[in-house]
């Protein structure tokens, strides 16, 4: 291949989708790629179960600005539709509270008056700073910030500012409590705090609104094999069962002893992990410990349930509002430990592919935001008495007589996360957003103590969800060919 990189050895190290995209864009520029995943089959979190004919998505499930992933075959010379097929969701979600409130997040609901004001202004700070925040590395920004056009788009700024948090945002933009609360759940999607989330993250809910949520079809892990077919068509060498255990300079050292030598190493796993157990070099522990000290972004406990029966309020994507936000952040950020009465994401994706679950059945893909702490509390033990007390909140408040129809139940804990995907803590999403510095500052994807080490994915710029740890690796691949 021809390429800037033509002649390179790259080792990508971790299979996620932010690794595997990054394999393929280092093939693209002409490189010699092996990519190393320490599990079984590549995907990392963009993992499945099965289990007595139902099928669950056992990590994301809601699928965004499906445009950057289209860039991605497209700059490969291949057509996304020849290998999956996505379908947009409306409502994209059905939010409820156990007062009775509830609505669907549908072009309805974003032409409220007061919605539509929000939009307004997310759309103007999404166009300011879509191609400098999200679209580069922080090392890259100085020629896109002082373009003139973006001028007038800086009145966006006041009612979005990052000095003000996205609680505070949404007591401007929406009076009634319940809808204030809708606004605050989107600090969540990158495992937040919307006490100290900047309002400018009111920018998701317009990504949300204007490029819609869609479903992936065969459910979102199609989307890692898809990526593992164009990989290996596209001549990435894959290693599975192959844990990477040091990188240094010349390369990196498995755990079994093997040895790859190249002249590129990108890192798709857990960049404090990273230079904690990893990096080579005589300041990577310090490193490490300046890295630590801001909060890590959430967790997330799951429960994997096949029910009887079809409830007919229920849709592919639905909330249940716990009746307390502020409580429920204090307790999984400060007291570390569960939330006791949290909220409940339920996602039903035979509502959308009947398959998914037997006749007359629906498979329940429960997540609620849990503390990313594996040190302090016992995962394995506390397990099945807090899965029981989620399907309790449901059946009291919001479901009743749900745990008398349930006939499949599992769970996965923060442990099993930190066990599956080697992140510290079971964290999601890295660092969370509190604050300006950790949530425009993110640890930066070239590393600045090996000259060969990139950093992809959720953990590094410009955060966790798949179309970021998309972008991360176009934004990587492009700063190792100019180099
Ligand atoms: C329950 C859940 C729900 C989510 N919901 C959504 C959603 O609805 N929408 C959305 O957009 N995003 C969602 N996300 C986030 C999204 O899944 C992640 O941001 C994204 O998949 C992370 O991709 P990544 O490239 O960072 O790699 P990861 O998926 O973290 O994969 C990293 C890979 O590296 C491997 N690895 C790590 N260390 C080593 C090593 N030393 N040697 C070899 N291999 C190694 C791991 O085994 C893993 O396969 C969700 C995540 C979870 C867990």
């Amino acid at each position: 291949m021809n390429g800037r990189l033509a002649g390179k050895r790259a080792v990508v190290v971790g299979g996620g989708i932010g690794g595997l995209a990054t394999a393929l864009r280092l093939r693209k520029a002409g490189a010699q790629v092996v990519l190393l995943e320490k599990n079984d089959t590549v995907g990392g979190k963009v993992a499945e179960r099965r289990a007595g004919g139902f099928r669950w998505d056992l990590g994301p499930s809601l699928f965004t600005m499906p445009q950057i992933l289209d860039r991605l075959f497209a700059d490969l010379g291949e057509r996304r539709e020849d290998y999956l097929t996505l379908q947009p969701l409306s409502p994209t979600c059905r939010y409820r509270w156990a007062d009775g409130y509830q609505f669907d997040e549908n072009e309805f609901f974003w032409s409220r008056p007061d919605s539509a004001r929000l939009l307004r202004h997310a759309e103007g700070l999404y166009n300011l700073s879509a191609p400098a925040f999200l679209e580069s590395a922080p090392s890259e920004l100085g020629a896109k910030m002082i373009n003139p056009r973006l001028l007038p788009l800086l009145r966006h700024l006041p009612a979005m500012s990052p000095l003000q948090s996205l609680a505070s945002a949404s007591r401007r933009f929406y009076q009634d409590p319940h809808l204030r609360q809708f606004l605050q759940r989107f600090a969540t999607y990158n495992g937040s705090d919307p006490e100290l989330t900047p309002a400018t993250f009111a920018v998701i809910p317009y990504v949300q609104a204007r490029f819609g949520g869609w479903f992936i079809h065969g459910g979102i892990r199609r989307l890692a094999e898809a990526l593992l077919s164009l990989a290996q068509k596209h001549g990435v060498a894959i290693r599975t069962r192959a844990e990477v255990a040091t990188i240094d300079a010349s390369g990196v050292t498995l755990t079994n002893g093997g040895k790859f030598s190249s002249d590129l190493v990108f890192h798709n796993g857990d960049v404090l992990r990273a230079y904690r157990q990893m990096v080579l070099h005589p300041k990577a522990g310090a490193m490490a410990e300046k890295m630590a000290k801001p909060q890590r972004a959430i967790s997330g406990f799951v429960v994997l349930l096949g029910v009887k029966g079809k409830d007919p309020a229920l849709h592919h994507h639905n909330i249940f509002f716990s009746d307390n936000y502020p409580l429920e952040f204090r307790q999984m950020f400060r007291e570390k430990r569960p939330a006791d009465n949290p909220t409940i994401y339920l996602c039903l994706s035979a509502r959308t592919q009947p398959g998914d679950a037997p006749p007359n059945h629906d498979n329940y893909f429960l997540l609620v935001n849990a503390p990313a702490e594996t040190e302090s509390i016992d995962w394995a033990g506390e397990s099945p008495a807090y899965a029981d007390r989620i399907i309790r909140i449901l059946d009291e408040k919001f479901l009743p007589g749900l745990s008398k129809r349930i006939v499949h139940k599992e769970w996965f804990s923060p442990a099993d996360f930190e066990a599956r995907d080697a992140v510290v803590g079971g964290s999601l999403y890295g660092w969370a957003s509190h604050g300006m510095i950790p949530s425009f500052l993110r640890p930066p994807i070239r590393s600045p103590l090996l000259k060969n080490l990139y950093f992809v994915g959720g953990t590094t710029h410009p955060g966790g969800g798949l179309p970021l740890v998309l972008l991360s690796a176009e934004i990587a691949v492009r700063l190792a060919s100019k180099k």
